[in-house]
Parts: C-alpha cells; structure tokens; sequence
C-alpha cells in the first residue's frame, strides 16, 4: 500500500485509518471524500517540529489553506500550532467563522480589491503579502483611512525554475505572481513600501512551486533572500525581520514519487540559510513555509461506485465513476497520476488496466489513465488515493453535479464534515 493507514481487511476491502471504505461509501454514499485527520495532524507536526528545531520557537508553518478549505479544518490545523495563509475575503470568512484567529492569517492574492483589503483589514488579519505596488498604494490608504498600521511581507519573485510542471511554477521573474528581483522593479517596490505610513514591512515572502521534491529550489531561494536582504540593510537601512520561503514539498501520488523527508529537507534548508546570512553579514531572520498539499494531500482518498465497465475491442477498458472532473479536475487540468484501487476486492490481483472515465460529458472527464486494478464489476467501490488537497478546493458544478459529501476519520471513527449538496443548493441563487 501506498500509505501506512491503508490496509486490507478480512472481506478483501480496503480499510483507510481502520475503516472498511465499502461500509463508508454504503453509510455516506458515493462520490465521498474521505479525509484521514489522524494523518493531517502526523503532517502538521512534522513541520512545526522541524522549524522550531531548525530555525527557532518563532518559525511556523503557515497551513495554505487554498489545498483544502473547509470550516472543519481550520480547528485541526491551530491546535497543532500552525498558522494559516488565505488567498481570498472567501477563505478569510471561511477561516473566522471557524473560530481561527485572524491573526494567525497570512493574506496572500494578486488581485486584492479595496472591497478586499477593506474586508481583511476589518477581520484584522495578522499580516498581508503584499503583490505589487496597485495594491501597496491602496492598503497604505485604506489602512490610513480606517487607522490601522498594517503587518505586511512584500512578495518577491526570485528568478527560479524549480523541476516541477509548468502550470504550478510560481518562481520564474516571467511570472503574474510578486515583484522581480533581477529587473531592480523590487528595490523600487521595497523603497514605497518602507515610505508608507500605515503599513509596516516585516520582511519578504517568495513561493516557487509545486509539487517540489528536492530542496535546491530552496536553498537558492534562502541565499538570495540573504544576499537581498543584506543588500537592503545596507542600501535602505532596513532589516528584513521575517521571511517566508513559501509552499511545495511534493507528495507521492503513486509508487514511482519519492518520499521525501521533510525534517531532512527543513534541516538542509536552515543550515544553508545560517551559512548565507554569515556570508551576506546579516542576522538570521524568522522563517515561515507555507506547506498546502503535503498537509492534506495524503490524508485524502476518495470513494466512487463503478458504473460500468466499457472494453474497446483493440483500444483500452474504460471504467466509469459516478464522479470525476467535478470532483477532481486534476487530471483533466494537468494530466496529475493518481493510484487507483478497486477498493471492493483490494485483496485480489490488480491486474486489469483501465482508465478511469468520470461521468461528464466531456472526453477531457478522466482521473486516470492506464493504470491497473483488480477488475471491477458495476456497483464496485473504486478508491483514488492522495485526493485531499486540490480535489475539494477545485470541485465544480460541471454538468449540474453536486460536490460529494466529506467525512473526517480519526481514532477508528468517522463523522460527517460537510454534508453532500442537494439539487436545491444547486438551485440556491437562480431567480
Ligand atoms: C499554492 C501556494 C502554497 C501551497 O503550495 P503547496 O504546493 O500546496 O504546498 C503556498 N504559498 C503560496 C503563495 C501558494 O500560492
């Protein structure tokens, strides 16, 4: 099995966390997300473990809350000490009335409107990365204007190009995302920023990618927030109190995907960082990450009953799933490997190959392609492994389907976190 909390029970069923998912998809209906929160918690402490050795009790990892939003989370992921980052007034509102002190909340976006930052000034977010300099003039008046003297990080682009898929590398100076270093545009962004009265510039934030196995990208990243860093100090007098090296250690999605490890990684990264503020001459300043998909990505596995069976005599098996892009657009998006099993006869050899067809209309609706399972019949439980992050977050309405149900095991228990949404909500805005 992929992951440690898979198994097979006696029936021949796979069990997630101890669970039979057969029963779970008979009790909670199909398509389900099943989320592991025993696993998001093993996540959550590996990274605040690893920072607070490696970089001191000030660092924390800040949960990127656009991999999996949901009220439900937000309670887990700050009672495992974390801090979160949100991209919208929607996640903001998700995260406060969930109780998650805001604070806490990093506000990310490249397109903050002064409805926006009106909105995330009044719920008094702890800190805006700030993305460009339209949104620096607008949050140094609205926060003037509401008299507030607002925390910020400036958003950088580094000029790297981490070994990942085109579609998730943020990094590049060619990029919508930050200010770039190489160009100078982010010493002139520095200066205004340090020049506004309402806002307080904390340090700087930079966020490479994805998907992300190795810690090079990283380690590039820290040294040339160092040499920056100390380039400011000396030029503009500035000390860089904090940055944020972003998000993207990576996930196994299938066998072939290393496994990384994290602490290994945190390590490699803050002893590079040490060594590059000696080298620059400059103190080391408090680091935070941003980890998304290796918080939820593995706790995640989604559950759909196999419709039917489809043998394209001299071309391929189809299998179709009661769900699909509207639940998991991933695929569809960036051809994204998932693992495949049927979880009904998991005991039994996968030696079948199939592609996993959802049940859009639409050619583009898989969630796999070639991959091997036991041979389902209609009426089979199909399990997708590594669905919790990016699956929920990204589902749509696509054909006038409507987004599964979600539960949240842990301990051998399970229970309902967001219910299965019905025609009516499909309905709920139309006139
Ligand atoms: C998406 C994103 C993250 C999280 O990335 P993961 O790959 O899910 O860890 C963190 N920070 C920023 C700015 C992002 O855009």
């Amino acid at each position: 099995m992929l992951y440690e909390n898979l198994a097979i029970n006696n029936e021949g069923h796979l069990t997630i966390g101890g669970l039979d998912a057969v029963s779970l998809a008979a009790e909670y209906g199909t398509p389900l997300y099943v989320l592991d929160e025993d696993v998001i918690r093993r996540n959550c402490r590996t990274y605040v473990t690893a920072m607070h050795e490696c970089f001191g009790p000030d660092a924390a990892p800040l949960y990127a809350s656009k991999a999996l939003c949901f009220k439900g989370i937000y309670p887990v992921v700050e009672s495992e000490g974390m801090c979160v980052d949100v991209v919208s007034p929607g996640e903001i509102y998700t995260a406060s009335a969930a109780g998650f002190p805001a604070e806490k909340m990093f506000f990310h976006g490249t397109n903050k409107t002064d409805a926006d930052i009106r909105f995330a000034l009044e719920k008094g977010v702890g800190y805006f990365v700030v993305d460009n300099h339209n949104e620096l003039e607008s949050l140094e008046r609205i926060a003037g204007e509401m008299g507030i003297r607002q925390k910020v990080l400036l958003r950088l682009t580094l000029g790297l190009d981490p070994h990942t898929l085109e579609a998730i590398n943020t990094g590049r100076v060619d990029s919508q995302f930050g200010v770039p270093v190489d160009t100078g545009q982010a010493d002139v962004f520095v200066r205004a920023a340090l020049d506004c009265s309402n806002i307080s510039v904390e340090g700087f934030h930079s966020h490479v990618g994805s998907q992300i196995f190795e810690s090079d990208s990283f380690m590039k990243q820290v040294e040339i927030f160092a040499e920056y860093s100390a380039k400011i100090q000396s030029k503009m007098g500035f000390t860089a109190r904090v940055i944020n090296i972003g998000g993207g250690f990576g996930v196994r999605y299938t066998e072939k995907d290393p496994q990384i490890d994290i602490p290994a990684r945190i390590r490699e990264v803050s002893e590079h960082l040490k060594a590059a503020c000696a080298k620059f001459g400059i103190g080391v300043p408090c680091v935070f990450m941003e980890p998304g998909r290796s918080i939820v990505a593995d706790a995640g596995v989604t559950l759909y009953e196999t419709g039917g069976v489809k043998e394209v005599k001299g071309y391929r098996n189809y299998v179709t799933v009661d769900g699909g892009m509207t639940d998991n657009p991933r695929y569809a998006l960036y051809k994204s490997e998932y693992t495949v099993l049927n979880a009904s006869r998991a005991g039994c050899d996968a030696d079948y190959e199939v592609t996993v067809a959802g049940r859009c209309c639409e050619s583009g609706d898989r969630i796999a392609e070639y991959v091997k399972i036991a041979r389902p019949e209609r009426g089979d439980i199909i399990a997708v492994l590594t669905t919790g992050a990016y699956n929920y977050a990204m589902a749509s309405n696509y054909n006038r389907v409507p987004r599964p149900a979600m539960i949240m095991i842990s301990g051998g228990k399970a229970r309902l976190v967001v219910k299965r949404e019905t025609y009516e909500d499909l309905m709920k805005n139309e006139l």
